[in-house]
């Protein structure tokens, strides 16, 4: 299974591509996407949430 996830850092705002099984997430009530509880960015360190399926067109892109 390569189903990767795209995951935003809520700190910095880089996205990192997380495979599916890797991740453990969590419903926040009062925010809009699932955190991430068990990884966290590799830059900053910050918490990370679930834009969306790798590949998806993300919704902050305007085209
Ligand atoms: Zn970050």
């Amino acid at each position: 299974m390569n189903l990767k996830m795209e995951c935003m850092c809520l700190q910095c705002g880089i996205s990192h591509y997380i495979p599916l099984e890797d991740l453990s997430t969590e419903v926040t009530s009062g925010f809009e996407y699932p955190i991430v509880v068990n990884i966290f960015c590799n830059r900053c360190g910050g918490m990370l949430f679930v834009v969306g399926k790798e590949g998806d067109q993300p919704r902050y892109l305007v085209s």
